[in-house]
């Protein structure tokens, strides 16, 4: 097996949930991490984790939906630690509500946060990977992604995130980039947590429920996402590009 050499790494929306896990995951590797959220100082939280445990990590505040936030993040991610040659667009939010009851602002911050984020972030670091030769790049979309109750804002977003990927897998290919969407099931997280709360249901009870319809019975875990990130990130996923893999503890498609 090839040995994982330290290689740069940005991870939005890495202060909590799936970001976080993936982070530390990225790290343990032997990447220098960059960990970015809307506020720095709660990156900085995962950013202390990844450094008590002996890695590398600095913590970046923006938003990804702002273009000059981006590009001045990527820049200070390059100056810092090098240039960022994995990318993972994990930052996101929910705004659920059915069509009849859903706002513009619900509609937009969801595609601003998700689709323009994952653009704006890619845009930016896709020059250091081009310039390197080597890129790896993972969208988080999602289940959703198939059609959800609630959710068509979201689901339009993570079905975005899907040709979004595939649309980089063919352009940058040939720079020795890789793109792959990740699309998670039910993982326990803050945002799963928030929607149980939203619905009146105790969280606990809301996995239980979930898990019944899940064929490996349980929810996922956001271990469970990072350890398929740290594959698609991987030295030897070369070969693997423009796919979607759903990691929801049963198959879709
Ligand atoms: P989470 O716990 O809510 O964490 C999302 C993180 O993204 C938060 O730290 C949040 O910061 C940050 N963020 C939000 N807007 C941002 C912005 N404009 N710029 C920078 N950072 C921003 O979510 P999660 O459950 O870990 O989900 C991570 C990703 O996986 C999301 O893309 C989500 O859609 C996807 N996903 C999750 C599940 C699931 O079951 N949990 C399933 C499928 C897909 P604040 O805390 O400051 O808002």
């Amino acid at each position: 097996m090839a040995e994982t050499p330290r290689r740069v790494a940005l991870v939005t929306g890495g202060a909590r949930g799936i970001g976080a896990a993936t982070a530390r995951r990225l790290a343990a590797e032997g990447r220098a991490v960059a960990v970015l959220d809307l506020n720095e100082s709660d990156a900085q939280r995962t950013a202390d984790a990844i450094t008590a445990d002996g890695g590398e990590a600095v913590a970046i505040g923006a938003d990804v939906s702002d273009a000059e936030q981006v590009d001045r993040a990527v820049a200070a991610v390059a100056e810092r630690l090098g240039p960022p040659v994995i990318l993972v667009n994990n930052a996101g939010v929910i705004r659920d509500n059915l069509i009849f009851k859903m706002s513009e602002d619900d509609w937009d911050t969801v595609m601003n946060v998700h689709l323009r984020g994952a653009f704006l972030m890619t845009r930016a670091a896709q020059a250091h990977m081009t310039e390197a030769g080597f890129g790896r790049i993972v969208n988080l979309s999602s289940s959703s992604a198939q059609g959800n109750r609630g959710q068509v804002n979201y689901s339009a977003a993570k079905a975005g995130m899907q040709g979004f990927t595939k649309t980089l897998a063919i352009e940058l290919g040939k720079f020795g980039v890789t793109a792959n969407a990740v699309a998670p099931g039910f993982i326990e997280t803050d945002m799963t947590a928030a929607t149980a709360a939203r619905v009146g249901v105790d969280f606990d009870d809301f996995k239980k429920a979930a898990a019944g319809n899940i064929p490996v019975r349980r929810t996922g875990r956001p271990e469970d996402i990072a350890n398929t990130i740290a594959f698609l990130t991987g030295e030897e996923a070369g070969f693997v590009s423009g796919q979607v893999i759903y990691v929801a503890g049963g198959p879709l498609d």
